[in-house]
C-alpha cells in the first residue's frame, strides 16, 4: 500500500471520505478505483463503481460503447507537450512488462510496433476557436509533430528505456514510404519512433477489471445514473434510472463523453464523435502488414494501426461531430443557487452509439476520409473497394487545449470530475488512476497543476455549451460538424454497428 503525497500548501484541506462513488468504469474510473485501493489513506473508504447498463442485464465494466473499449489504442510518448511525454514514459514501464502471462503488456495486450508520426507542409485553414482572451492561433499538425520529435529525442537522451537510436527523422515522402513498408506514404515530414506502439484496449481493460475485482474492495453496480443527488451545496450521491439511489461522501464523475449529461460542463468540455472503420483482410495480407508501424498524420488526423486477427483498423482523430441533445434530466448546474428543476435542460452534445441506436451509420464525409487514409497509407488495389466489415462512432470528451479535466467542482462540495480525455487518455491507463487519486487528495502532480484544473469560465453565455474546439494541433477535419446534419448527407452508407 502507498500513501498519498502531501497536499499542495495552497489547497483546501482534505479529509478522507468514508464512502466514494465512481460513475464510469472506463480508463479514468477503473484506474482510479484501483489506485484508491492501494492507498493507506483510503483503507477504510467504501468504494463503489457504477456503469451504464440496463438493470435487467448483468452489466459490463466498462460498457461496450465506452471510449476505452476497442481492438487497439496507440501508446506513444510522442507529444508536443513534455508533461504528457513524461507521463507516457511512466506508463510504458508498465506496458512493457511482458515476461509473465499475468503482466499488463503480455498476451498481446501491448505491441511495440513503432509509430510513424507525420504532418503535411501546408497547414489546414486557421480555425476561430473560442479561447481565453480572444482567438487562439492554431498550432498545426506539423508544429505538433516537430514539437513531439524534440520531446521524444530529449526523453531518449535521458532515459535508456527509450533509446534515441530507435528514433529516426523522415525528411520527405519517400523516406516516409520506406519506413511504412506498405508502398504508401502520408505527409511531407515526420519521424519514426520504434519506442512507441499500440495496445489491445479491450483486453487491457479486462486485465484491469480483474485486478480491481481481486482487491475485493470495490462494489460494482450495473445501472445508469440519471442525475446527481444533492442537498443545498453538497453532492450526496446519484440516482439511477431505475430509481435506486447510491449515496456517498465523495462522488467522482468519470463518465467520459457522457459527463456533460450529469454535470454542466459548458465551456469546459464537449462530447465529439469520431469515426472508425474495420476491414477484414486475408492471412496473406496480414502477413504482408506484419512489420508495419502505426501511422498517424497529425494534419489530417488519419491513422492506421497494424492488423490483428485479420482485421485492419483505420480511424480519424478529428474535431469530430457534436450531437446536440436535450437531456431527460437537467445536468447539475454550475452554481447550486441556479438549480431549477422546472427549467428544461439546454441541449448538450451527448454520445450516440451503436449500443443504443443499432441502426446508426457513420457520416459519408467520415467514411470518405477513412477510404482516403487507406488509399494513402496502404494503397493496395485489393483493399480499395473492400467494404468495411464494421464501423463505429466513438466519443471523446474534448477540452479546448486537450488537457484533461481532473479536479474538484468549484461550487459543489464533495463532487470531483475526472474527464476531458480529449481522445488521448488510453495510454495512461497504468498511471492515470494514481494521478487522479493524488488530485482527489488535493496533491495534483506539479506538472499538471493549472492544466487539469476546472477552467475559469464563470460567465459562459447561454448556448455556448458546445463551443469548445480542441486546438492542440493534433486534429484533422472540420470543427463544429453536427452529427445529424452530416448523417443526412448522401454518400457511402456504412452501418455503425459492431
Ligand atoms: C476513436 C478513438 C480512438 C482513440 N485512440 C486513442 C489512442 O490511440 N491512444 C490513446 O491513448 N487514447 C485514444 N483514445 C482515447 C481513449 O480511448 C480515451 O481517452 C479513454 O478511453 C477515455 O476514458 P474515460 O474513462 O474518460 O471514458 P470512457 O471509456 O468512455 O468511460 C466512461 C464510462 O462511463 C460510463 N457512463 C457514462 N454515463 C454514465 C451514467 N449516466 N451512468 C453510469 N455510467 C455512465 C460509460 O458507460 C463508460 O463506460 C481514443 C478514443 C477514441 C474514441
Amino acid at each position: 500500500m502507498g500513501s498519498a503525497p502531501s497536499p499542495h500548501p495552497s489547497s483546501p484541506t482534505f479529509s478522507v471520505p468514508s464512502s466514494i462513488l465512481i460513475i464510469g468504469s472506463g480508463v479514468f474510473g477503473l484506474s482510479t478505483a484501483l489506485a484508491l485501493t492501494r492507498r493507506d489513506a483510503f483503507a477504510q473508504s467504501a468504494i463503489t463503481i457504477v456503469d451504464r447498463s440496463d438493470s435487467s442485464q448483468p452489466g459490463a465494466f466498462p460498457a461496450p460503447d465506452a471510449a476505452s473499449v476497442d481492438s487497439s489504442r496507440i501508446i506513444r510518448a510522442d507529444y508536443a507537450d513534455p508533461a504528457y511525454t513524461a507521463l507516457c514514459n511512466e506508463a510504458q514501464v508498465e506496458w512493457r512488462k511482458q515476461d509473465n502471462p499475468t503482466d499488463l503488456g503480455a498476451q498481446g495486450r501491448y505491441h511495440e510496433s513503432g509509430l510513424l508520426l507525420v504532418g503535411d507542409a501546408v497547414p489546414p485553414a486557421p480555425v476561430a476557436a473560442p479561447a481565453e482572451g480572444g482567438l487562439k492561433p492554431k498550432m498545426t499538425g506539423m508544429d505538433y509533430a516537430r514539437g513531439s520529435w524534440a520531446n521524444v529525442q530529449f526523453l531518449a537522451s535521458n532515459d535508456s528505456s527509450s533509446p534515441a537510436a530507435r528514433i529516426s527523422e523522415l525528411p520527405n515522402p519517400d523516406a516516409i514510404r520506406d519506413a511504412l513498408g506498405t508502398g504508401g506514404s502520408s505527409g511531407s515530414w515526420g519521424y519514426i519512433n520504434a519506442n512507441s506502439g499500440w495496445a489491445n484496449a479491450g483486453a487491457a481493460m479486462a486485465w484491469y477489471l480483474d485486478k480491481v475485482r481481486q482487491t475485493g474492495r470495490v462494489e460494482f453496480v450495473a445501472g445508469t445514473v440519471a442525475s446527481l443527488e444533492h442537498s443545498d451545496t453538497t453532492v450526496t450521491g446519484a440516482k439511477l434510472s431505475d430509481g435506486r439511489v447510491l449515496s456517498a461522501d465523495l462522488v467522482v464523475v468519470a463518465a467520459g463523453a457522457w459527463t456533460g449529461g450529469l454535470v454542466d460542463l459548458a465551456g469546459q468540455a464537449v462530447a465529439t464523435g469520431q469515426v472508425l472503420g474495420y476491414l477484414d483482410i486475408t492471412e496473406t495480407e496480414q502477413e504482408a502488414l506484419s512489420a508495419m508501424p502505426v501511422i498517424l498524420n497529425l494534419s489530417t488526423g488519419l491513422f492506421v494501426i497494424p492488423p490483428v486477427d485479420r482485421v485492419l483498423k483505420v480511424a480519424r482523430h478529428a474535431y469530430g461531430y457534436i450531437n446536440p441533445t436535450r437531456p431527460t434530466h437537467p445536468p447539475l448546474p454550475l452554481h447550486p443557487h441556479s438549480a431549477s428543476p422546472s427549467h428544461p435542460a439546454d441541449p448538450v452534445s451527448l454520445p450516440l452509439t451503436h449500443l443504443t441506436t443499432p441502426s446508426l451509420q457513420i457520416p459519408a464525409d467520415g467514411a470518405a476520409d477513412l477510404r482516403r487514409a487507406l488509399s494513402e497509407m496502404i494503397p493496395w488495389p485489393s483493399l480499395a473497394n473492400r467494404p468495411f466489415s464494421k464501423t463505429r462512432l466513438c466519443w471523446y470528451s474534448d477540452t479546448a487545449n486537450a488537457d484533461f479535466l481532473i479536479d474538484y467542482h468549484p461550487h459543489w462540495q464533495n463532487l470531483f470530475v475526472a474527464t476531458g480525455d480529449s481522445g488521448h487518455a488510453f495510454k495512461f491507463l497504468p498511471v492515470i488512476g494514481d494521478k487522479i487519486t493524488d488530485c482527489i487528495a488535493r496533491a495534483c502532480p506539479p506538472q499538471f497543476r493549472g492544466k487539469w484544473d476546472w477552467r475559469v469560465r464563470e460567465k459562459t453565455p447561454a448556448g455556448l455549451g458546445m463551443a469548445v474546439v480542441t486546438e492542440d494541433g493534433s486534429r484533422g477535419g472540420t470543427p463544429g460538424l453536427v452529427l445529424a446534419e452530416e448523417l443526412a448527407k448522401a454518400g457511402e452508407v456504412v452501418p455503425a454497428t459492431e
